[in-house]
């Protein structure tokens, strides 16, 4: 185990209209009870999380499905929306809860616009739709917190040449759409990405619940031990840490906080000088516990 010298930074994705209203505000409360602050990134637009379920039909999901539980945590009724039952906005739902983040000093950005769109259509969207939907996203955020956002982080992990240089037209400070293991410079298709990434570096509880423990004791051992010196990037979510297994997450924080400095990733950010950070490729790789493939630092260019 590693000590002082660890950073983490808490990115808490926050995907759904359940999430947003009653999965953050239980995170800030943790949160600020400890003084500990994060980075929340928010769906801002419609809440389409029924259409996921199209992903039943792909093999290895509903094994998933099962095993952590997914109508347990997010409601049936979530399951719903964008199918049977019209899917409510999220950001514009409870624009009071983003604001309260920034004035708790959490950071705050945008996790896409239409969550499960971006995450089962965006490798076959064009430049054109992608920015599109970016732009979607980074509008909303701007009407509500009266300033452009500073920061973008992918809808599952997924990522394309087309989303990169979007991104990179948007003149954000960063961006965290992938996995991997330290700040780099993205390289996908042949170009090359001057916006830094700051990729995710541990597995999140929904890989890992089930499978390295079902309890607070195992899993939060488990977490000590993908501790690194330098920073690490922990990705929870509103909807699993924030309501079911907000205990779970406590008991981690309580566990951390005496090991490690908490960060916000824009803090991060704002200290890396982005030319020089190095280049890696991003590939699309599959990744334990979790159906289909996350975008993924791979080796250096
Ligand atoms: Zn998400």
């Amino acid at each position: 185990m590693t000590g002082s010298a660890s950073q983490l930074a808490v990115k808490v994705d926050v995907d759904t209209y359940v999430g947003l209203r009653d999965g953050v505000p239980a995170l800030a409360q943790a949160l600020q009870q400890r003084a500990l602050p994060a980075s929340f990134f928010i769906a801002c637009g419609p809440d389409h999380t029924g259409r996921a379920m199209r992903r039943l039909l792909k093999p290895g999901f509903l094994a998933k499905t099962m095993r952590t539980n997914v109508p347990g945590m997010y409601g049936w009724r979530t399951l719903l929306y964008g199918t049977l039952l019209p899917g409510p906005q999220i950001a514009r739902s409870f624009p009071q809860h983003m604001r309260a983040l920034a004035d708790a000093g959490h950071e705050v950005g945008v996790h896409g616009y239409d969550h499960v769109y971006w995450h089962d259509r965006l490798a076959s969207l064009s430049l054109a739709d992608t920015a599109t939907e970016l732009q979607r996203g980074l509008d909303v955020f701007d009407a509500i917190m009266g300033a452009p956002a500073r920061a973008f982080a992918a809808p599952g992990w997924q990522c394309t040449e087309r989303s990169l240089a979007a991104i990179d037209a948007a003149a954000l400070r960063y961006h965290s759409c992938t996995r991997g293991s330290e700040p780099y410079r993205p390289i996908a298709a042949g170009q090359s990405f001057r916006t830094a990434e700051i990729p995710t570096t541990w597995p999140t509880l929904d890989e890992t619940y089930g499978v390295m423990g079902n309890d607070a004791a195992s899993l939060t051992t488990f977490y000590l031990e993908q501790l690194r010196p330098g920073l690490n990037v922990h990705t929870i979510h509103a909807e699993v840490e924030g309501l079911r297994h907000l205990p779970l997450f406590e008991a981690l924080l309580d566990a951390l906080r005496d090991r490690v400095s908490f960060v916000r990733l824009i803090d991060v950010a704002d200290q890396l000088d982005s030319a020089a950070l190095p280049a890696h490729r991003v590939v699309a790789a599959p990744i334990a516990g979790r159906a289909g493939t996350v975008a993924t630092q791979s080796g250096p260019a």
